[in-house]
Order: C-alpha cells, then sequence, then structure tokens
C-alpha cells in the first residue's frame, strides 16, 4: 500500500531521517515538532561502524562530512592545563572515542531536515495534544487545533517523549537516571583552543572545551554526579542555576568557561538517563530514537541508534507492508541486541565516574569489553531493501549499498 501516512513527532535526529526513509519507500511523511524551529545546539556527535554505512546508504555523506567538526582527537588535562593523556581521531579506525565523522548535533540535525524538507511535510511550533487508535488508524488532535488521520504514528521526541507518555505510560515507568548530569553550550574560543578537545576531570566532575567549524567559538561541556534531578527540562534558567552552583569551586578554566553562561545563544542540559521498555510499538504506534531506548550521552551513540533505527523501522514497516504488527516486530528484533550493548556500555561509564562506587571499576582495556564495544558499534545487521524502491516516491537505486 503505497500512500500510507505516517506522523513523526520530533524533528531533531530520528525523525527527519525516518522521514528519509519513510519518503523514499513511498508514504506520505508529516513531522510535527514542538520547537517554532528546528532546534541548533548540542555537543558532538559521532557516526561510527554500522551508522556511517547508514549515512552512506542516505547519500548524504558528502553533506554530512562537509559539516563535520574537524577535531583532531581530545587531550585529557590537569589543573594547570598539561596534557595527561591524548586520543586522536584515527585511534580504532576512525571508531574510537573521538571518531571520524563527528559533527554537531545541530548540524546534523539540519543536514536530515535540508534532505527532506521538499519532500515531507513540517508543521513546527506544535505538538500531538491527543491521539485515539482503532484497527485501521490513528486520530490526531494538535495543540494547535487542527486534527487529522494517519494509519501509523511515530515518537521521535527524545527522552522526555510526550507521545510514550500517552501510549505507554508515565515517564517515571521507562527513564532510569544514570546519576549524572550533562551540560553543553557555545562560548567564545578565547581559550586559544586549536584542533583538539581539552577535558578535565576531578573527584567525579568533569569540565572541558571542544573546538568547532567557526574556530572563534568552542563548545563548552560540564558533567557533574547528581543523584536525584527534579529540575524541569524546560527551564533553562534553573538549569543554569544548577549548573553554575555544582561547579562552584571546580579548577582548571572552569570559572571563565562559567561566565559565558548568560551569554551563550544556546544551552542544554539534561540528566544522563536510559529509557528502557518492553515493547516499543503499541498498535499503530511505535516508538524511536531516545524516546524508546535512550542510551544516554555516555554511550556516545544516541544519533547512532537512532539513525540505525531509523532505517530499519522504514524499511521494516514497508517490507510488511505497512502492516504495523509485523513490521515493528521485525524492527524491535533487529535492534535490540545492538542498542542493549550500548546501554551496557553507558551503564559502565556512568559507574567509572561514580566516585562513591565500591569495588574496582569496569576493566576497559579487558577483552570482553572490546567484544561489547564491537557489537554496540557493529552489531546490528542491515538488510538490503533495495526491492522496496519500486513503491518509492524518489530513486533508491544509488542508495542501497550492496
Ligand atoms: C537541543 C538538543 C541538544 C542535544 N545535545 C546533545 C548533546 O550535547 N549530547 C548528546 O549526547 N545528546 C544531545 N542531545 C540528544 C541527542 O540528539 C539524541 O540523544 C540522539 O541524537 C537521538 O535523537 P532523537 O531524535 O531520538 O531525540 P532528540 O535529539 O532528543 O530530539 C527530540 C526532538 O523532539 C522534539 N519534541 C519534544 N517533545 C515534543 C513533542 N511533544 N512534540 C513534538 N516534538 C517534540 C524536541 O524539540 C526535539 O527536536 C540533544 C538533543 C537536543 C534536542
Amino acid at each position: 500500500m503505497s500512500g500510507t501516512k505516517v506522523l513523526i513527532a520530533g524533528a531533531s535526529i530520528a525523525g527527519p531521517a525516518l522521514a528519509h526513509w519513510l519518503d523514499r519507500w513511498g508514504a506520505e511523511v508529516t513531522v510535527v515538532e514542538r520547537s517554532p524551529v528546528l532546534r541548533p545546539g548540542g555537543q558532538a556527535v559521532d557516526a561510527r561502524g554500522v551508522t556511517r554505512e547508514v549515512v552512506r546508504r542516505m547519500g548524504l555523506d558528502g553533506a554530512v562530512r562537509a559539516a563535520c567538526t574537524f577535531a583532531a582527537g581530545a587531550h585529557t588535562v590537569d589543573a594547570d592545563g598539561n596534557v595527561l593523556e591524548t586520543f586522536s581521531v584515527e585511534d580504532d579506525g576512525g571508531d574510537g572515542f573521538i571518531s571520524e565523522i563527528e559533527i554537531l548535533r545541530g548540524d546534523l540535525s539540519r543536514v536530515l531536515y535540508d534532505d527532506t524538507r521538499d519532500r515531507v511535510e513540517y508543521v513546527f511550533g506544535d505538538r500531538i495534544a491527543e491521539i485515539t487508535q482503532d484497527a485501521d488508524g490513528v486520530d490526531v488532535t494538535l495543540a494547535g487545533g487542527s486534527r487529522r488521520r494517519f494509519d501509523l504514528v511515530i515518537g521521535a521526541d527524545g527522552l522526555h517523549s510526550a507521545l510514550r507518555a500517552a501510549a505507554f505510560g508515565p515517564r517515571e515507568r521507562f527513564v532510569r537516571h544514570l546519576g549524572h548530569v550533562l551540560a553543553f553550550y557555545t562560548v567564545p574560543n578565547e581559550f586559544g583552543l586549536d584542533q583538539w578537545m581539552l577535558e578535565y576531570q576531578e573527584a567525579g566532575r568533569s569540565a572541558g572545551l571542544r573546538p568547532i567549524r567557526d574556530a572563534s567559538l568552542a563548545v563548552a561541556m560540564f558533567s557533574f554526579p547528581a543523584v536525584d534531578f527534579d529540575v524541569d527540562y524546560r527551564d533553562i534558567e534553573a538549569q543554569k542555576q544548577l549548573l553554575r552552583e555544582r561547579m562552584d569551586g571546580f579548577g582548571w578554566l572552569t570559572p571563565r568557561i562559567l561566565a559565558h553562561i548568560d551569554d551563550t545563544p544556546d544551552f542544554y542540559l539534561d540528566q544522563v538517563a536510559q529509557v528502557v521498555m518492553d515493547r516499543w510499538s503499541s498498535g499503530r504506534v511505535g516508538l524511536l530514537g531516545d524516546a524508546a531506548c535512550s542510551s544516554s550521552p555516555m554511550s556516545g551513540q544516541g544519533t547512532g541508534i537512532a539513525l540505525v533505527g531509523a532505517y530499519l523501522l522504514a524499511g521494516e514497516l514497508a517490507s510488511a507492508g505497512w502492516d504495523p504488527a509485523t513490521g515493528f516486530d521485525a524492527y524491535e528484533r533487529k535492534m535490540r541486541p545492538y542498542v542493549e550493548a550500548n546501554q551496557e556500555i553507558a551503564r559502565l561509564h556512568a559507574r567509572s565516574r561514580d566516585v562513591t562506587a565500591h569495588g574496582p571499576g569496569p576493566d576497559f582495556e579487558s577483552e570482553w569489553f572490546a567484544e561489547l564495544l564491537e557489537r554496540a558499534i557493529n552489531g546490528v545487521r542491515l538488510p538490503d531493501y533495495a526491492d522496496l524502491a519500486d513503491a518509492g516516491s524518489t530513486d533508491a537505486t544509488e542508495a542501497v549499498a550492496p
């Protein structure tokens, strides 16, 4: 059935990537985004292993590489700025701590949006207020007042997904706080930062600076432990206050970086949390990316999971002739082991930063960790959906790898 109508909530990474593939396989796609504009900001995200292959199949390798940060690697430093350790982009064949394809989250979102905006309907500044599904479709009322019917509705609306809450239950049931908070924002590069990221760590807290394409700017990064987290994720002023309090007295360049907290054009702070669910679909409603299975920034793979998940979800739904039960089931079976490996890595990283933990920390040099890492980067098969191209609205021949 071509012309299947799909509504996606969220236009960050997972949403536009899914829109790309659904459109290619012949669906009519609408994306509703709560923010009035495409959201800028966030720190650099990496494309490793299978994710790179998905980007290539999307035909976006060139656009993504053109928008990359060009970081050379990272140095950890002491309080006086002396280099302690160095990680290069060339480590582990480009799939290391700083990967070969590293792009600011906002820039990747822009590439994905630009790629789909002419073929997909985007509705900014609105959100789903009400959904009711029956055997044949889903009735949706948007907060702006419009009412429409879709065949499928997909939540790509992130860690705090409202669609997940509406269709599956309250967030407390699925969101697991890993005991840390991360913050990122843009600052002027008054620190002489070149192509190397800098990070200073002390007793579970860290501060860092990341170079970006525009050499006059840098992205500040902070992390601190927090047993609980009750700051509203939409209340930026409260988040800034929390960051000031928790990084008070921290060494290195921290006071100078914090001095820019009120003149930054963007600010992102959130708990390091995972989403763990038994199922990512209910009838005609499905979840993707952080909304379904956030692995948290501590995995370094949230973007990969969103891009790979978008490829598989669209491919499996289209392969199933848009039958939700069959399509959602196949997508979930293929994705789960890959997601679980990434969630496990994030939990280990969170534990290694926990200064109150007893016993030895995880051994990141061990063979079992290397094996886990391999599953987290490459542990998912990407079927060749080339035959679906006949139904698609764009020519998919160049997109599907041999
Ligand atoms: C502004 C921003 C900055 C980020 N910075 C970082 C970072 O520095 N490091 C990191 O590891 N991860 C960051 N993330 C998260 C990262 O993008 C994701 O982990 C990953 O890329 C998976 O993306 P996603 O599309 O599933 O979810 P997200 O990137 O979280 O996107 C969810 C989207 O849904 C929108 N939305 C939310 N509620 C609704 C609603 N009710 N209706 C419609 N739309 C809704 C949001 O505005 C957002 O655009 C950031 C996300 C955002 C939105």
